[in-house]
């Protein structure tokens, strides 16, 4: 248990409270039994008058101490809110920095709130599939009304302080962080004077019944519809705001504590932990230095306007930079500008952006042919043909051109990165910053740390990803990095079983089932599936052995490239996007496995999910024996970032935990014996298997550059 601490000191007659739990103050069950000991102390003190409470480090409280949640130790003992809030004493809560989550439920128990301008509010719960547990639910609707509260514990999304005081949360906001503690210490002495207790549990909670139910059935609508894998913690937080409206106040918090606790040990709530962790345990790279301040990136270029440089140049311009989009003519950069023009006025036309922003991002991208464009940059994203050859001479003009220190980063999606920096003069600051596509929509960035990269230009690196709003995580420079690497086996065994018996719709059913926003095969639909046929007809050139996907290729031949043409593994109605099963792909799919003599068979829909997924956890052992990977999270965060793993399963790896290393090593050794070589338990699954030890356990066999 962290040790902990929660000062309290006397200024004149006001005690000062001060939260200080390192980093972010975060609190756990021995803080909060802290600070109610230290607002008792106040209240049994006849000099004291008031308390004002603040954090150390210029920060409030960031939230739980989420590592103790679910535990255990899951906060038991008295309750600070309630310690404080019943208070005969003023209690005033000093904001600076994060007040998020129980932060800020502590802060809504005080009886006024001052912040600095700078400072950020909010009840994130949601976020990792809890709800508030500290009267958020109960206080804040009371004091924002029921629509906004629920607004606001659904989104988890963090407040601006300028904000949370037009809102009412924040009952003064002060510009000079410096002049904080004492404008707290002044507002306490006149609250004391007057004897003005303006407990929030005091206050009806506004509208009446008819509007409630209105925002309820909204909330509810929004609980529904939601992608992040946190649906029951979404419709849990309409319960206990209900609860907030229809009981007293106590019989309310009650009513919390129960739902909260129904919630936080529920594997969905654990998953979402897992993942919250695992995402931020990846930006710590062995050997990385972290840099202070961050490196702030305003002039960069995009080479190569097709679909990815397209949305990695939006990325850029979103986050507010300049950006050269270069192309080997201009007719072809213009095309690339109006294909991001095109984009944008769409997202217009939908109501997600505004007419201003659109005309503020485009002028920020600049059509060119000319490298010597690029001699200010301070990063440049190489977007070209996946052709090594080509890379290379890309490289070393931008080698030429731009400035040292200038971040030259390649978007390959496959290619190790040697084959096309080896002898480059810049290698130390090459690195592969690999987009999913779309890349201004998707989060993850994989950044491959190259042959030379050095650590300081990898970290320059995930301060770019960051800046533009990205998900970065480290990956070895192998064949295909982690990401696709892990995920290529998935591909294969979901696109085999349809030969084996499987229907694409119970495929996308089973997978929907599991959390998948949506299906492979219709995912396959709006990629198009002329690409993956393309692929394979140039493997199949390389390699006569190579194993086609016959199903596949005979819908292409057919013109049935997806959504595109109207029809793919499903059919369109015109204009619609909606799959609508198909009979003629059932008898496609009759026809290739009668022609070449395949068995079909039912395939139950445990075998559905897990074959590809135990194929993939096993490449990943793969990838993380060969230290290509830092740690089995780092796979996991990939998963959830870049290809839409359900965030409610945790990530891939942490599934496989659920189910255990014996019993998939196992499961793989009958696959083999039944469906071929391609099954090969690798040395660690093996290894792990034999120990009972969990994936979490898997050490770490990345090799840090000295
Ligand atoms: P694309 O064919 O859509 O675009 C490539 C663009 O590069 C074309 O517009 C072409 O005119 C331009 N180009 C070619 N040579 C050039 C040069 N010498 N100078 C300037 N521009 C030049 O390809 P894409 O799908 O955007 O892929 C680009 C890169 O991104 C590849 O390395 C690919 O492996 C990688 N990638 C693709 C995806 C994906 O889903 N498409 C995902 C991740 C990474």
């Amino acid at each position: 248990m962290p040790e902990t601490s929660v000062s309290w000191t006397r200024r004149g007659d006001v005690a000062l409270v001060v939260i200080d739990n390192p980093p972010l103050n975060a609190l756990g069950p021995e803080t909060s039994r802290a600070l109610a000991a230290a607002v008792a102390r106040s209240e049994a003190d006849p000099s004291v008058v008031a308390t004002v409470v603040t954090g150390a480090r210029d920060t409030f409280v960031a939230g739980a101490d989420i590592r103790q949640l679910g535990g255990p130790s899951t906060p038991v003992g008295e309750r600070a809110t309630d310690r404080i809030d019943l208070s005969d004493k003023p209690v005033v809560a000093a904001i600076d920095g994060f007040a998020i989550g129980g932060g800020l439920e502590i802060a809504l128990a005080c009886h006024l709130r001052i912040a600095t301008a700078r400072a950020e509010l909010g009840l994130s719960e949601s976020l990792i599939g809890v709800i508030p547990g500290g009267g958020g639910t109960q206080r804040l609707p009371r004091l924002v009304g029921v629509e906004r509260a629920l607004e606001i514990v659904q989104s988890g999304r963090r407040i601006a302080a300028p904000e949370a005081q037009a809102l009412g949360i924040v009952d003064r906001l002060v510009d000079d962080p410096a002049a904080l503690e004492e404008t707290a210490f002044a507002k306490a002495r006149r609250l004391a004077a007057a004897g003005d207790l303006r407990r929030i549990r005091d206050l009806p909670v506004p509208g009446d019944e008819a509007a409630h139910a209105e925002a309820f059935a909204a909330a509810r609508r929004r609980a529904d519809a939601t992608k992040a894998g946190n649906r029951k913690a979404l419709h849990a937080a309409v319960e206990a705001v209900e609860a907030a409206c229809a009981l007293p106040f106590a019989a309310g918090m009650a009513r919390e504590s129960e739902i909260f606790a129904s919630l936080v040990g529920s594997p969905e709530a654990k998953a979402l932990r897992y993942a919250f962790f695992a995402e931020r345990e990846a930006r710590k790279v062995p050997g990385m230095p972290k840099l202070d301040p961050a490196p702030r990136f305003a002039a960069g270029a995009v080479i190569g306007a097709g679909t990815m440089g397209s949305g990695i140049a939006m990325s850029m311009a979103e986050a507010g930079m300049g950006v050269k989009l270069v192309e080997t003519d201009m007719d072809a950069a213009r095309r690339g500008l109006s294909r991001i023009e095109a984009t944008y006025a769409a997202s217009v036309a939908r109501g997600s952006l505004s007419a201003d922003e659109k005309a503020r991002r485009l002028a920020r991208i600049e059509p060119v042919v000319d490298y010597a464009a690029l001699s200010a940059c301070d990063v440049v994203v190489e977007a070209v043909f996946e052709d090594a050859a080509l890379k290379c001479s890309i490289f070393d003009r931008l080698a030429q051109v731009t400035q040292p220190g200038a971040l030259l980063l390649s978007n390959t999606s496959t290619l190790p990165l040697d084959l096309f920096v080896g002898g480059n003069p810049r290698a130390a600051d090459v690195a592969g910053a690999h987009f999913f596509s779309p890349a201004n929509v998707m989060k993850l960035v994989e950044v491959v740390d190259g042959p030379q990269t050095t650590p300081a230009a990898l970290a320059r690196v995930f301060a770019f990803a960051r800046q533009l709003g990205k998900v970065a995580v480290v990956a070895g420079s192998c064949d295909g990095f982690v990401a696709n690497r892990s995920r290529a086996p998935f591909q294969t065994e979901y696109q085999l079983m349809v030969e084996e018996g499987a229907a694409p719709e119970q495929v996308d059913r089973v997978m929907m089932e599991f959390g998948y926003p949506i299906g492979p095969f219709m995912v396959g639909d709006i990629a198009g599936l002329d690409i993956g046929y393309a692929v394979r007809k140039l493997n199949l050139a390389k390699d006569p052995d190579f194993r086609t996907l016959p199903i596949a290729d005979r819908l292409v031949e057919m013109g049935r490239k997806g959504q595109k043409t109207g029809a793919g593994w499903y059919r369109y109605e015109p204009g619609s996007r909606k799959p609508v099963s198909d009979p003629v792909v059932a008898q496609v799919i009759e026809d290739v496995c009668r022609e070449r003599g395949i068995a079909r068979r039912a395939i139950p829909d445990a075998e559905v999910l897990r074959r590809p997924l135990f194929a993939a956890v096993n490449e990943a052992c793969r990838i993380l024996e060969e230290g290509m990977a830092v740690r089995p999270g780092d796979v996991d965060v990939m998963w959830l970032h870049g290809f839409g793993f359900p965030r409610q399963q945790g990530g891939l790896m942490h599934w496989a935990d659920g189910i255990g290393a014996a019993a998939i090593a196992g499961q793989i050794d009958m696959w083999r014996d039944a469906l071929g070589a391609r099954w090969q338990v690798c040395d660690l699954l093996r290894e792990l298997a034999r120990s009972g030890r969990p994936f979490s356990s898997i050490e770490s066999r990345w090799r840090a550059k000295p």
